[in-house]
């Protein structure tokens, strides 16, 4: 019943989207799913069209460098799932696997992305698990432990239906999109609300239930903005591996967990697990870093994060002063 009412939803008001082809096309979903992790469905649809712009097939991302995968990711941030989607694009070209065992062994894809290609490329029974899925199915089942994914798994695995598997999956994530929503869930227009638990008890905002909030830790860093007599940046690259990795940067010292002095302006930024406080200051000496002289014209044909976009908007707008 479970199924068939969202199903017989989800034929009537799915929205059209840009990776949601009558007949599947396993690139665009494993690109538009890998893109997904973390953002929003509006975030994503420019990206997603930019990318099969410029690399219309899997063949042609799997020819693309580095750099122009880093470039082209600008902006949607979580950087390692465009160094993953650069290092499989080449392997999954070879063989592209069906199943969620097998996919799972690529890299980037981890069991929620795996079960969702399997289900939605490739139509093969898997119950793919992802915030959106949980919050669902918390609410539905009043399931009252914190991060209930082997709970919600387990309810799942029975309700999906055969032959309809990829379109299950995505029913889910379009309900959790569309209704159940994080806030103010629209249970009126809800197909699955007469059997609700939640919003039988009245209780849906209090499903998920929430851990407890942990407090961030706070980093520092300092960083130098060296400048060449016609405006040029130096700018180096990261290490391939770690935060941010492969991407361009400012120097900066190496990020610590003492704060220190301030010598002149001060930029915060927040990552996933800590906050980050740069104290943005003059370099003097070019030659104690290895790096690449760019004009601010050109900037935008580098892979900059958001944090040093920040720091180098700050900079520009003081020395325009
Ligand atoms: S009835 Fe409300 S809380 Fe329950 S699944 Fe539907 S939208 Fe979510």
């Amino acid at each position: 019943m479970f199924s068939e009412k969202l199903l017989t939803w989800f034929d009537k008001h799915q929205r059209s989207l840009p990776w949601r082809l009558s007949s599947p096309n396993p690139y665009y979903t494993w690109l538009s799913e890998i893109m997904l992790q973390q953002t929003t469905v509006a975030t994503v649809i420019p990206y997603f069209h930019a990318f099969i712009t410029k690399w219309p097939t899997l063949q042609d991302l799997a020819l693309a460098s580095l750099d122009d995968v880093l470039v082209a990711w600008q902006g949607l941030g979580y950087y390692s799932r465009a160094r993953n989607l650069h290092k499989a694009a080449p392997l999954l070209v070879k063989r592209f696997p069906v199943t969620p065992a097998e996919l799972v062994k690529f890299p980037g894809i981890g069991p929620y992305t795996a079960a969702a290609i399997a289900s939605i490329a490739f139509n093969q029974k898997a119950a793919a698990v992802d915030g959106n899925v949980i919050r669902v199915l918390s609410r539905y089942f009043a399931i009252p432990t914190t991060n209930p994914i082997t709970e919600v798994t387990n309810a799942l695995t029975p309700c999906l239906p055969e032959g309809r598997y990829g379109d299950f999956t995505q029913s889910l994530m379009e309900l959790g999109a569309l209704i159940c929503r994080p806030k103010a869930p629209a249970c009126s227009l809800c197909p699955l609300q007469q059997d609700c638990k939640a919003h039988a008890l009245q209780m849906v905002e209090d499903f998920p239930v929430k851990s407890p909030k942990i407090k961030l830790p706070t980093r520092y860093t300092r960083a130098f903005i060296l400048r060449r007599e016609d405006g040029a940046l130096l700018l180096r690259k990261r290490p391939s591996k770690g935060l941010l990795g492969g991407m361009m940067e400012v120097p900066t010292t190496p990020w610590e967990d003492s704060p220190f002095e301030s010598r002149g302006e001060r930029i915060r930024h927040t990552f996933t697990h800590f906050h980050l406080e740069v104290d943005v200051c003059p370099g003097s000496d070019p030659s104690e870093f290895q790096g690449i002289w760019v004009h601010p014209k050109d900037l935008h044909t580098y892979p900059l994060p958001t944090l040093m976009k920040k720091i180098l908007k700050a900079t520009l707008a003081l020395s325009e002063k």
